[in-house]
């Protein structure tokens, strides 16, 4: 199984989640890290719609830190900019999400040992898919989902290329690496 996880910064905030399981896809959504962790903790593989980590030699996203000389970006967040915009990590939105995003990844690799994470950007993995074939194979209703529940899909048919070995990963694995789908 698959679970894609279109996290948002903060508990009060929709969490779009959407399992693949053979040929179904089922999409909602949750609120609170406790729930993330249910439902996505016996799955095979998770792929998150957040920085699952920091820039190299960076300890945090503080701009009062001695490691804010190592920037506001990774090697996969330059990377994905040739595909469009994305804000640094250190825009307070994307500081909290990346927090999340990293306490999340922590606590489910503790529980699961045999969980494998990534992450992926849904707004530029959409542009590299086609929606109608995909819709075809998984039996999607685009239109019905709402935002999050549309991104945490994006995610999770991320995860299903990825599995087939259709994917290309932007920046350095050692730092934390981008995946987005890349079809045959
Ligand atoms: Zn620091």
């Amino acid at each position: 199984m698959i679970a894609g996880v279109d996290l948002a910064a903060k508990e009060k905030n929709k969490t779009g989640i959407a399992i693949i399981s053979d040929r179904e896809i089922e999409a909602f959504e949750v609120l609170s890290d406790n729930r993330i962790i249910d439902v996505t903790v016996n799955v095979d593989l998770v792929v998150f719609d957040a920085p699952l980590s920091l820039p190299k030699g960076r300890c945090c996203l503080e701009r009062g830190c001695k490691c804010s000389r190592f920037g506001h970006f990774r090697k996969a967040d330059l990377e994905i900019r040739k595909y469009g915009r994305v804000l640094p990590l250190t825009f307070p939105y994307m500081k909290m999400l990346t927090y999340r995003g990293m306490r999340l990844k922590e606590t489910l690799e503790s529980l699961n040992l045999d969980l494998v994470i990534i992450e992926t950007h849904p707004g530029t993995a959409r542009k590299l898919i086609n929606l109608y074939g995909i819709s075809s194979i998984f039996g999607i209703e685009w239109d019905d989902l709402s935002p999050h529940e549309f991104d945490a899909t994006i995610a999770a048919v991320t995860g299903y290329f990825y599995l087939k070995g259709e994917y290309m990963i932007l920046g350095d694995q050692s730092e934390g690496a981008i995946v987005l789908p890349k079809p045959l």
